[in-house]
């Protein structure tokens, strides 16, 4: 029985991985279940999932859980401190990551001095911290399970291999504004990016897709995971999202990874791994998949792209800048603080103004968060 935590429990990758649990009793158990405010939810899920401990890291909400859960042996904690604390429980076996942002970082770090595997939903970790997380997996002996399902993709595509990667090839959707022109992006709504063609997830990665900053943090995560220069790392536009990414070989071969657009699947492999269980999700039909079309993706009109190229190629804390003025526009153009291509505008002044440090260290990460903050904040 694997005792798994979840941080993030309330959201998308939070609430699929909790049908996998459901799916899986015999093997999963939901040790932890962590949120920051859908705290009707957290408590119908301690109910049903009977964990050992939540916690509920908006303080406001604290004593409603906590008087929710009054008839149940199970422990409830609040604050940003307590995810750091209840993911090193001895009991637990693996740490899902599947809180959104920056705010991911600290308990991802605890749960690897922990000693704790890592099921990685939470790709600003690796954006921001890349480099230390490797290292402090290599000092802890931690493995990292990719759940990102291009990253999952890439990873069963090489189990097996003993040699090196040529290239990653890394598809993206293109997003709900694909086929958009320069001046139609100028002016489309939220509401207009929250509709992802192919995959139903929570709002800040669906904004991040259709800006492609979201495949432009997937390149800076395949870095890292896969010790691949960027330069080997091509993005293809698939809109279809069958082909979730691949891997080419010295021969010229490719090894991709094919299956219906659902995030269980590589969610039940990083908790399964090396077994592949059961499911009852869809299946591919191969007689309906008629046209799988593969493009060149447009930095020009998706400059969020560019930008994380640019970020990877300054290194130290670059990526850390852009992942925090990317957290402060996307939430403004989802409050209708900010146009749509405005968002590119910003991250790159705040990447150009903000104190660069070519050798980070994580308290380095921390105040280059706030400063980026401040400074996207400023420019809005
Ligand atoms: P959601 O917004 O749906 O869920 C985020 C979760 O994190 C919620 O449980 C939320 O709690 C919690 N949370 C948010 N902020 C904080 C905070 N400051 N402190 C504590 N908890 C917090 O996001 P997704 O599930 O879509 O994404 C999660 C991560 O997985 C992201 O990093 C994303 O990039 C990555 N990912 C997601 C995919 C997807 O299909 N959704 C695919 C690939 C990667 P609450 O809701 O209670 O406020
Ligand atoms: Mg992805």
């Amino acid at each position: 029985m694997k005792q798994i935590a979840i941080l993030g429990s309330t959201g998308s990758i939070g609430t699929q991985a909790l049908q996998v649990i459901a799916e899986h009793p015999d093997r999963f158990e939901a040790r932890v279940l962590t949120a920051n405010n859908r705290w009707q939810l957290l408590v119908e899920q301690a109910r049903r999932f009977r964990p050992a401990a939540v916690v509920i890291a908006n303080e406001m909400h604290y004593d409603t859980v906590k008087a929710a859960l009054d008839d149940l042996p199970i422990a409830v904690y609040t604050g940003a401190e307590a995810l750091c604390q209840v993911v090193q429980s001895g009991e637990v076996d693996m740490v899902l990551t599947a809180m959104v942002g920056f705010a991911g970082l600290p308990p991802t770090i605890a749960a690897i001095k922990a000693g704790k595997p890592i099921a990685l939903a939470n790709k600003e970790t690796m954006v921001v911290a890349g480099e230390l997380i490797n290292s402090l997996c290599r000092q802890y002996q931690v493995p990292i399970l990719p759940v990102d399902s291009e990253h999952s993709a890439i990873f069963q595509s090489i189990i097996g291999e003993v040699s090196p990667i040529e290239k990653i090839i890394l598809t993206a959707s293109g997003g709900p504004f694909r086929t958009f022109t320069r001046e139609q992006l100028e002016s489309v709504t939220p509401a207009m990016a929250l509709k992802h063609p192919n995959w139903d997830m929570g709002a800040k990665i669906t904004i991040d897709s259709a800006s492609m900053m979201n495949k432009g943090f997937e390149v800076i995560e395949a870095k890292w995971l896969f010790a691949v220069e960027p330069e080997r790392i091509q993005v293809v536009v698939h809109p279809q999202s069958v082909v979730h990414s691949g891997v080419q070989f010295a021969d010229g071969a490719v090894k991709a990874q094919l299956g219906v657009p659902d995030m269980r699947v590589p969610i039940q492999l990083a908790f399964s791994y090396p077994e592949r269980l059961q499911s009852s999700f869809d299946r591919l039909d191969w007689y309906t998949m008629h046209d799988l079309t593969f493009e060149r993706p447009d930095t020009e009109r998706f400059r969020c792209l560019a930008l994380a190229y640019e970020a990877l190629h300054r290194g130290g804390n670059a990526p850390c800048i852009v992942n925090a003025a990317n957290e402060i526009v996307n939430r403004a153009f989802l409050e209708g603080k900010c146009r749509f291509l405005q968002m590119a505008d910003i991250i790159e002044k705040t990447l150009d103004k903000a104190s660069f440090i070519t050798s980070p260290t994580y308290e380095d990460y921390l105040a280059t968060d706030k400063e980026a903050r401040r400074i996207a904040t400023s420019l809005l």
